[in-house]
């Protein structure tokens, strides 16, 4: 089995598991292989932010793994955000920036609010 089938699997089993719902943000997401229906009828847009994709919570950078351990299922914005930073925080410290962000609502754009309201 190739090595991204199987990320896939992982991610798609971890979104599930998290009621498809983001790891850090809890906002729901959404991917080409069926999850999260919301926002997929033909037409609609949807925000390319709440995509699903697997997030490592050691970095790969930092080793690790592609392991069922090291992934859960992020949104696209809270994991392309957590690895730009300069300095990756640890999975739990970001995840209570993002929630204190999402609870002022600072974290995703209006548009992304409005669309999950
Ligand atoms: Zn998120």
């Amino acid at each position: 089995m190739r090595k991204t089938t199987r990320l896939v699997e992982i991610r798609t089993a971890r979104a599930s598991e998290q009621g498809g719902r983001c790891f850090y943000c809890g906002f729901p997401m959404w991917s080409a292989n069926g999850l999260g229906a919301r926002g997929l009828q033909k037409g609609k847009w949807i925000p390319a932010n709440l995509q699903c994709t697997a997030e490592h919570l050691l970095p790969r950078s930092d080793g690790g793994q592609d392991g069922r351990e090291n992934v859960v299922a992020a949104c696209r914005f809270c994991n392309q955000t957590r690895h730009r930073r300069g300095k990756v925080l640890p999975p739990n410290q970001y995840r209570e920036h993002v929630q204190g962000r999402v609870r002022s609502g600072k974290w995703h754009s209006a548009a992304v609010r409005r669309f999950v309201e």
